[in-house]
């Protein structure tokens, strides 16, 4: 069946939420740069991810948030950023109306960690304010591990782990020519800098090189989709104990 919102026609919605379907999932990104994937790259993960773990839970998909908070990166070509305040704002009214339409249980998937905290307050406020439950999951966090064994290599922002899932979605929107190991900065707790001089940020000293391996990337998107679905499927049950 059809689970992305917007292809639904609002008779057809009326029918299935919350009758059928009460569960929601909002990818959520930013416009930015990426060493060698796209600039969209935090919207193109989640929405991805989402088509499987809907499956799976049984849930329709929002619309992507596509326009986040860029901070560190805002600078580099092509980037964009909504102020904080405005974005949790727009996201509030976002969750909001989706608890307004039917859903009791929305789930915004995140692509970007700039945003995290203002993502958490729109989440709980609608909470408080609807009764819904809502919850944010960031799919490459807590995933060290999945990356140390399929990628082999530090991961970061336009990291190994980035690239591989973009890889894995669609080799062909990956530019391998243009990486450069110039590019890559390695972002310490000594220094803020606007821009960050490298549109590749490691946090952990290490192998910075991407790996480029189809079959290593594609078993490493389906672990981190499997451990993502994990999550949200455990606090899905036991939300029903509440
Ligand atoms: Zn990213």
């Amino acid at each position: 069946m059809e689970r992305r919102l917007q292809y639904l026609n609002h008779r057809e919605h009326k029918k299935i939420v919350p009758e059928k379907i009460d569960t929601v999932i909002v990818p959520v990104g930013t416009i930015e740069a990426h060493g060698v994937t796209p600039l969209g790259t935090d919207n193109i993960i989640p929405e991805a991810m989402a088509v499987p773990i809907a499956e799976e839970i049984n849930a329709l998909i929002a619309p992507t948030v596509n326009y986040g908070i860029t901070r560190g990166l805002a600078g580099h070509p092509g980037t964009i950023t909504i102020t904080p305040e405005v974005f949790k704002a727009y996201m509030g009214d976002i969750l909001e109306g989706l608890a307004a339409n039917g859903f009791r249980k929305i789930i915004a998937l995140n692509g970007h960690g700039g945003q995290t905290n203002e993502l958490k307050d729109a989440l709980f406020a609608t909470s408080r304010k609807t009764r819904a439950r809502t919850m944010l999951v960031e799919w490459w966090a807590d995933t060290d591990e999945i990356r140390n064994k399929h990628l082999e290599r530090e991961g970061g922002h336009g990291g190994s782990d980035e690239t591989a899932a973009v890889m894995a979605i669609d080799s062909s929107l990956v530019k391998k020519d243009l990486y450069d190991e110039k590019q890559v900065a390695y972002y310490s707790r000594a220094y803020s800098a606007y821009p960050v001089p490298g549109s590749i940020i490691i946090y952990t000293e290490g192998d910075s090189s991407l790996n480029f391996d189809e079959d290593k990337c594609k078993a490493y998107f389906d672990a981190v989709t499997s451990k993502t679905t994990g999550i949200i499927k455990e606090v899905l049950a036991k939300w029903d104990l509440i």
